[in-house]
């Protein structure tokens, strides 16, 4: 668990009227959950090598630091345990793809004036702007560009609210840049082609956008995982810092890196890991190639991969027992 002090059981909703048709965010939520879960049972396996592999690149540690590791696999199984509500108001997390249009300038009571930030009433959280010509997330345009694919908030409004909500809350939404890429729909992974061959691919991060793993990045941000957004992205896309750029204590802080482990954990269902490390005693050419290929996320695909899971292998040895 993420807390020994308390099991958190958390329940989500999708905002019905602004996520229809082809904007759907169901399929996105349900890859998310299943990310959590297969990240959780990779994690807890002792056999799963090629994702303890995975882990260890990207958090920079050892597996065997129990307190990290029980942190981040708290959080996934956390995940793949959600389970979906009808109601808002007692929804511990509630995703919208409205781009922000439930935001309300905050006003003045008495002037009516514009006094900076916003507020979201429907869910009782604000929004701090730092002035009043600064948007909420999706509309943000820092550097003359909208750049925002996903956000949350988890700041409340002042006051009682309107409609008892539930105590612990945050909204995600997902943005236009999110959800659509040159006028079309991104799509979760489960869509992709099965014949699409991922090891032609640069690496992982032709999958960076996908709506599933932005949903588990914005899921680290809620109450109590907390994480910070001090890097992002394998690659560098623009000037920012990556995640290969923090060191283990910066990532164990960090929201994308999560996001990878969650969908280099349902990759390996489908065979695709990073490389496997040379031997000591392999020439140095073969260790150079290795370094560059794990930089980029490049990803491998093995045959034997899958059969390395932990609950794989209890399956077969109860299949055997059976038999007995
Ligand atoms: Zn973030």
């Amino acid at each position: 668990m993420a807390f020994a002090n308390r099991a958190l059981a958390l329940t989500y909703w999708i905002d019905g009227k602004s996520c229809t048709g082809d904007r759907s965010l169901a399929k996105a939520m349900e890859e998310t959950k299943y990310m959590g879960a297969k990240a959780s049972e990779r994690l807890r396996s002792s056999t799963d090598t090629d994702f303890q592999n995975v882990y260890e690149f990207l958090m920079k540690r050892k597996k065997s630091d129990k307190s990290e590791l029980d942190t981040i696999e708290g959080f996934m199984s956390d995940v793949g345990k959600m389970t979906e509500v009808n109601d808002r108001n007692s929804a511990n997390v509630r995703i919208y793809c409205d781009d922000e249009q439930r935001w309300k300038p905050r006003l003045d009571p008495k002037t009516k004036q514009k006094t900076g930030g916003y507020e979201d009433p429907d869910n009782w959280i604000q929004y701090s702007a730092l002035s009043i010509f600064s948007y909420p997330g999706c509309h943000d345009t820092r550097g003359g560009n909208r750049f925002t694919y996903a956000q949350s908030y988890k700041t409340y409004m002042a006051g009682e609210p309107l409609e008892k909500q539930a105590d612990l809350r945050a909204t995600i939404t997902m943005c236009e840049l999110g959800l659509l890429h040159k006028g079309k729909r991104r799509r979760v992974f489960s869509e992709l082609d099965e014949k699409l061959d991922l090891t032609k691919a640069s690496g992982v991060e032709v999958l960076k956008f996908h709506p599933s793993k932005v949903i588990l990045h914005e899921l680290s941000h809620y109450h109590g995982y907390n994480t910070i957004d001090n890097g992002y992205f394998i690659k560098p896309d623009g000037p920012g810092t990556t995640i290969r750029q923090l060191n283990a204590e910066e990532l164990m802080k960090n929201a994308d890196v999560r996001s990878y482990l969650g969908q280099m954990a349902i990759l390996a269902d489908k065979g695709y890991t990073f490389q496997r490390k040379p031997l000591d005693s392999a020439p140095q050419r073969e260790k150079d190639a290795w370094n560059a290929n794990m930089e980029i996320g490049k990803l491998f695909l093995y045959p034997n991969l899958t059969k390395r899971s932990l609950k794989r292998r209890m399956e077969r040895l109860a299949r055997r027992y059976n038999k007995v």
